[in-house]
């Protein structure tokens, strides 16, 4: 849990010595607090309040990570229970199960199947991050050939649970490169998992019953080096598993909880695709860092990704499109241009009707900070003198030939200072987007 800057002042020496710099500890603690200066500029701090106070900077959930490279998947180090507190710094992984007692040909159909599964959404690239390789059929041997056959053919990150010790050990063996996440699903082998997971660097999910035991096999893991560490609650039902990962949350961050501040994994439970993306949402909504589903459809993946990445938006920045010119269609140089704001949402509106209407045509998207029209006007972030400025910097004059922009029918009251400022003719479109494709194909 984070100390205040008075709660470090607490546990300085308060002679006001100077030493440090400051005039005085209080000075030296609001210094600290802001991380403007380090705890070692203080030759007297004891070596209790060392501790204390390096303890209180780590991060209240740990960060761990599977894979490595551009691909990796990085989870924890999350600060806040609510996205309006701050926001939330990791989006959770998607990952999807494979058991080993699928056949050779149905796990090749399901990879090809995975890789495919890639979306564009306002503008950002989203797909699921990981295969998790379920050793359901007790065979070693199976596991190996299913283990390689995924390692080979999809370039996500991989996690495998399994039951035996000597089974997870060979399959590491296999894919260690690739720094797996490893899943001891038997709590009387976790001595023997733990060891596979020092031996290779690799980070561990502890299948727990419930909370206590969680604390329990942590601290059992952490003795033995393994920090790497994701907590994976086994028992109850939907409801209760969101009520234990709410817990661990708020245990972690706000009562500063060590043994819990942990990433959690999920594993979804549901027979039904319906119930199966409710619980997969629930599980993302509520603090899962990690969320294994069965279903492997478009339409059960789509929405479980885009409820992601709204949750994950950062508040305060609105998703923004690069203020440019954009081309719809086969341009010209006497193709009309349509002016808008950044704000991610206004553009691939705009852009849409744009398409619809068949009209091709260019998109002049103003830098509005990712605001709406309308907000971007009244915040005066979207004016004549904005609009006038990205014409010139972007060179349109060069690809048009007409000198003539259209502005969305809301803003209608730049028109004139616009046309004195860039010496372009303004006319005025559609209030609504809607309205474009109709408009276009009567523009003269
Ligand atoms: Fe206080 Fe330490 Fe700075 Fe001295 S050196 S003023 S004891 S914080």
């Amino acid at each position: 849990m984070a100390l205040s800057g008075l709660d470090i002042y607490k546990l300085l020496p308060k002679t006001n010595c100077k030493d440090c710099g400051f005039a005085t500890c209080l000075a030296f603690a609001m210094a600290l607090n802001q991380k403007k200066v380090s705890l070692d500029k203080c030759p007297h701090v004891t070596a209790e309040a060392k501790a204390a106070l390096e303890s209180a900077s780590q991060p209240p959930i740990k960060p761990v990570t599977i894979g490595t490279g551009a691909r990796s998947l990085e989870m924890g180090n999350e600060t806040v229970m609510y996205r309006h507190e701050q926001k939330f710094y990791h989006p959770t992984g998607i990952g999807f199960l494979i058991e080993d007692t699928e056949s050779d040909m149905a796990v090749t159909d399901a990879i090809a199947n995975i890789n495919a599964l890639k979306f564009e959404r306002v503008g950002q690239a989203i797909s699921a991050d990981l295969v998790c390789i379920k050793n359901s059929s007790a065979d070693s041997a199976i596991f190996l050939n299913h283990v390689k056959k995924i390692l080979s053919s999809t370039a996500l990150n991989l996690a495998l649970s399994v039951r035996d010790p000597k089974t997870a050990s060979d399959a590491v063996k296999v894919c260690k490169e690739k720094r797996p996440l490893l899943i001891c699903e038997d709590p009387g082998a976790l001595d023997a998992f733990i060891n596979i997971a020092k031996g290779n660097g690799l980070p561990l999910a502890l299948a727990c019953h419930d909370i206590d035991e969680a604390v329990r096999f942590i601290d059992k893991a952490k003795k033995s080096g393994v920090e790497d560490l994701l907590i994976n609650i086994t028992s109850g039902r939907v409801s209760d598993r969101i009520q234990a990962y709410t817990f661990i949350r708020r245990m972690a961050l706000k009562k500063g909880v060590r043994a819990l501040g942990y990433p959690i994994l999920a594993f979804t439970a549901s027979g039904t695709p319906d119930m199966e993306l409710a619980e997969a949402v629930s599980y993302v909504d509520k603090y899962a860092a990690l969320v294994i589903v069965k279903n492997r459809t478009k339409e059960f993946i789509l929405p479980l990704l885009v409820t992601r990445q709204d949750i994950y938006q950062d508040p305060q920045k609105p998703v923004q499109v690069d203020p440019k010119i954009y081309e719809i269609g086969k341009v010209t140089a006497d193709s009309p241009v349509l002016v808008t704001t950044n704000f991610s949402i206004t553009y691939f509106t705009v852009a849409g009707e744009v398409e619809s209407s068949k009209v091709p045509s260019y998109i002049l998207a103003c830098d509005a900070e990712g605001m709406s029209v309308l907000t971007a006007w009244a915040a005066d972030k979207f004016t004549a003198k904005t609009i006038s400025e990205t014409l010139t910097r972007t060179g349109l004059a060069e690809k048009v030939k007409h000198k003539k922009v259209i502005i969305p029918g809301y803003v209608s009251v730049l028109s004139g200072e616009l046309e004195d400022m860039s010496g372009w003719k303004v006319a005025v479109g559609p209030k609504e987007a809607s309205g474009i494709p109709n408009y276009l194909r009567n523009v003269k």
